[in-house]
């Protein structure tokens, strides 16, 4: 016998028929033995509809402060309506054909959440009246999306109504499933599983039947469709065993794997640390290559040759060109390593004019999935470096992990600073498991690459000549962070100038913002240029298995290479490899890269309907 928790999205309930399919498949569950939560959404558009209600009866001129937050507080009074009908109805369906279940919203259960409406975090889920219906023998129907306030003086649940924000029922299943320690918690939607990429742009993409937790949100762009990426962050918190699978199919879909021992507070399911870990590794050489060429198959070339050789590269970052034509390229590889790697990279005729090499260096990392969405983390991070007069050489940043290359002298001091600025323990992430059923040597038969992302909605903003000291990086990301604007793929070249560039891309709705703040500053903090560019798209790699093998990134790159994109910026993490190429080559780089690693299926999969919008 398992505790399953069951989430059935909008679409699934949509309508009566489609209720009493779901109530079907409950009561099949059921009857194989096992005790079941169900979660469920409103029913099919219904929240959009409530939205447009509030919009069409309450739309004011430059409302202030106090009427926003009057109006939020009813519009979770509002959209929770929603989910409501849905319980409601479902148990009904349930009990007509004898099958007991008890319908509960989220202040019966008491989901408590953070007193912040329309955007509330779960603090905690109390497990005692699930647990008692369960013990009757009932399924118990909880409303998503909605919890109750925590009363901030008493520290007690109030009875203000909350909802967590759009899509926010995923989230609420898992913070269940983590509450009453359930078996799994699954997910039934309208898309089969999680895809080796977008089935838009590449038709023969792959269901994948297992990924990680960790693959999954450095896939934010694929995934986020599916799952709220906060759902993922308590899943990989807690170690709860999640899957997607579409509720119009007996499909197994995909398991979403968790690290074994989780650790995460049940009384903050949602308000952990956002830094997990802090790493060092002084086992690193940095090599430099200067003004190379910038057109396409340069960064193939030397990546190649390096892994032709099996060296391990580990960082690569390419920001942004200061001069026309010309880049630099960083990338760090391990110290017994570093004579072949320099014969290599002397001896290529790829038109550097200065190949440094700098051993004295280490790589500090930090990691953690509260990151996500929360630019603060990486100025925090970097400020905390600054302050105590550490100097940044190099930065590299994914979804959720920022790593920085500084002085192997200034290691010490470094994490010192990180540790107390974000109160964590040094040790290595624990990585998130690739535990394949039917495979269990080693997972030989996992490509290194399980995932390719592209995000089109992304604008570049480089900074110029930003003065070589401490404390740059952190200033110019605290402008940005000011304004709300949320910042991914932070890069800093390595230069043999006194002078970095600084590079990273924002949501294209946030570049003019962007750039009017770092423009404003540049005469204070006394860096040169700012250039912006929308017309670039990003695309990726990600695999949690990538660190075994050399030259993956050299595939990605020789992919590109041979279709003749230009790879205009490079960061890299231990399972992410990211690009920044010319918008229009977006989907031909996508292509080609998943061709690359072999990605497609025979068949074709079918668009659902969620992804065409
Ligand atoms: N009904 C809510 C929404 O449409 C929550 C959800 O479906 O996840 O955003
Ligand atoms: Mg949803």
């Amino acid at each position: 016998m398992a505790l399953i928790v069951q989430k059935y999205g909008g679409s699934s309930v949509a309508d009566a028929d489609r209720i009493k399919a779901v109530r079907d498949r409950i009561k099949r569950t059921v009857d194989a033995g096992n005790q079941v939560v169900v979660v469920v959404s409103a029913m099919g558009k219904t929240t959009d509809g409530l939205v447009a209600l509030a919009e069409s009866v309450a739309l004011t001129d430059n409302p202030t402060l106090e009427e926003i937050a009057a109006k939020e507080r009813e519009m979770d009074l509002l959209l929770a309506t929603g989910e409501q009908v849905t319980i409601a109805a479902l148990s009904m369906a349930l009990q007509a054909v004898g099958q007991p279940a008890i319908a509960m919203n989220g202040s019966q259960v008491r989901v408590v959440t953070e007193p912040n409406h329309t955007r509330a975090r779960i603090l905690y889920v109390e497990s005692d009246r699930i647990r008692s219906a369960l013990a009757l023998g009932k399924v118990v129907v909880i409303a998503g999306f909605q919890g109750v306030a925590i009363d901030p003086v008493t520290g007690l649940p109030s009875s203000e109504i909350t909802t967590l924000g759009r899509g926010g029922s995923d989230t609420s299943a898992v913070a269940i499933a983590a509450a009453i320690e359930a078996d799994i918690c699954e997910i039934y939607t309208d898309v089969p599983g999680i895809l080796t990429t977008d089935p838009r742009i590449v038709p023969k993409a792959q269901m994948l039947s297992e990924i990680t937790c960790d693959e999954m949100l450095e896939l934010a762009s694929l995934g986020a469709k599916v799952l709220h990426p906060r759902s993922v962050e308590i899943a990989r918190n807690f170690g709860v065993k999640m899957c997607v699978r579409s509720s119009w199919l007996d499909d197994a879909g995909t398991v979403i794997t968790s690290p074994r021992i989780g650790t995460g507070n049940l009384q903050s399911l949602e308000v952990n640390r956002f830094v997990e870990t802090v790493s060092i590794d002084y086992d690193q050489v940095k090599i430099a290559l200067l003004q190379i060429p910038d057109r396409p198959g340069i960064a193939s070339q030397l990546f190649k040759s390096l892994a032709e050789q099996g060296i391990n590269v580990d960082l690569i970052i390419q920001a942004v060109q200061e001069q026309e034509g010309v880049n630099d390229i960083a990338f760090t590889i391990p110290q017994n390593q570093l004579q072949l790697a320099e014969v290599v990279t002397r001896g290529l005729e790829i038109g550097a004019s200065l190949v440094t090499v700098d051993s004295a260096i280490a790589k500090i990392s930090i990691i953690g999935v509260g990151m996500i969405g929360r630019p603060g983390v990486a100025a925090q991070m970097f400020t905390a470096l600054a302050d105590v007069g550490v100097n940044i050489q190099m930065i590299s940043t994914s979804e959720i992990k920022i790593s920085c290359v500084i002085a192997a002298a200034d290691g010490e001091k470094a994490i010192a600073a990180i540790q107390a600025a974000f109160d964590v323990p040094v040790r290595s992430h624990q990585a998130c498991e690739i535990i394949s059923d039917n495979n269990s040597d080693n997972n030989l038969d996992i490509s290194p690459v399980r995932g390719v992302a592209l995000d089109r909605n992304r604008a570049r903003i480089a900074v110029q000549q930003v003065p070589d000291r401490p404390g740059m990086a952190a200033k110019i990301l605290e402008q940005l962070v000011e304004q709300n604007i949320s910042l991914d793929m932070i890069v800093q070249s390595q230069s043999d100038r006194d002078v970095n560039e600084i590079a990273f891309t924002v949501a294209i709705a946030d570049l003019a913002k962007a750039e009017t703040a770092l423009k404003q500053f540049a005469p204070v903090l006394g860096y040169g240029e700012v250039t912006c560019d929308g017309d670039i798209s990003k695309v990726s790699i990600v695999g949690a298995n990538m660190i075994h093998q050399s030259g993956i990134a050299a595939r990605m790159f020789s992919a590109l290479a041979d279709s003749d994109i230009n790879i205009e910026m490079i960061a890299t993490s231990e399972i992410k490899v990211s690009c920044v190429v010319r918008d229009r080559h977006a989907e031909k780089a996508l292509k080609v890269i998943h061709q690359e690693f072999n990605l497609s299926g025979d068949l074709a999969i079918e668009v659902p309907s969620i992804l065409k919008k």
